[in-house]
């Protein structure tokens, strides 16, 4: 599906981001791991070169320009391409609309749709000229839907959402498609840390019952990664078990 292409994926040392470098690895493909951890991202390379996957690590903040631009050089110089693009590393600073401090609108826009648009231009550079590419973008539910507490962490995410269809439009000319998935709730670090009644709350607003894995989000990125999906771009994928229909 993806074997031998050169994927790079942000936040890719835990939760959603560890889980499509995963899968995209079980898939043959080479990874450059992004994140702000070094140790972690080194470990996690490690963990992906002892299962055979080639793969490099590079420590960056995807809010700075010039780590960005040196997270695609060290892609370059190592695997001479990317392929696929993935801009998973985010973040949430909630808080209520009228107790939310300019900081925590700031930081969540840098790393959600101000990193994101740093990583796809660089990206878009590089793939343009090589008229192949596939950009994924994580986005969420709550960009679609809005959720209390979040005004922040939605107009990221809608931004985003934003984003995905102007970069299809400009990048599809170049066989580079630019699409999004949508994760509804989903059984991470997140989502452990509440509570059972509020899990069961959250659980009861759901068609499919219950909340969905690390691995439903990779198994869509995946499809998007592949050449099995050609002819779609600028598009919105919701996994979310029917949560957002
Ligand atoms: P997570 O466990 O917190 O992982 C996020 C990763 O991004 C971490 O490895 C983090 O590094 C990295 N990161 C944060 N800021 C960064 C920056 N400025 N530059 C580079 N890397 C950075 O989050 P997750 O739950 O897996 O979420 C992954 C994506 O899915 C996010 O975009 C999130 O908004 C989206 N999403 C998640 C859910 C959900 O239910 N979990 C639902 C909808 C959408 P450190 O650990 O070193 O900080």
């Amino acid at each position: 599906m993806v074997e031998n292409k050169v994927a790079l994926v942000t936040g890719a040392s835990r939760g959603i981001g560890r889980s499509i470098s995963l899968a995209l690895a079980a898939h043959g493909a080479k990874i450059v791991a992004v994140d702000i951890d070094l140790e972690a991202t080194k470990a996690f390379v490690e963990e992906l070169k002892s299962g055979g996957t080639e793969a490099v690590a590079v420590q960056g903040n995807v809010t700075v320009s010039a780590d960005v631009e040196k997270m695609f050089k060290v892609a370059k110089e190592t695997f001479d391409r990317i392929d696929i693009l993935v801009n998973n590393a985010g973040i949430t600073r909630d808080a209520l609309l009228l107790r939310m401090k300019d900081d925590d609108w700031d930081a969540v826009l840098d790393v959600n749709l101000k990193g994101a648009f740093l990583c796809t231009r660089a990206a878009a550079k590089l793939m343009s000229k090589q008229r192949y590419g596939r950009i994924i973008n994580i986005a969420s539910i709550v960009g679609q839907m809005g959720n209390p507490g979040q005004a922040n962490y939605c107009a990221s995410k809608g931004g985003l959402i934003a984003m995905t269809k102007s970069n299809a439009r400009e990048l599809a000319k170049r066989n580079v498609t630019v699409n999004a998935v949508a994760p509804g709730f989903i059984a991470t670090d997140m989502t452990d840390a509440l509570s059972d009644k509020v899990r069961e709350e959250l659980a009861a607003q759901i068609p499919m019952g219950t909340l969905g894995s690390a691995d439903d989000i990779a198994n869509s990125v995946l499809f998007l990664a592949s050449d099995n999906s050609g002819y779609i771009t600028g598009q919105v994928i919701g996994v979310n078990g029917g949560m957002y229909m």
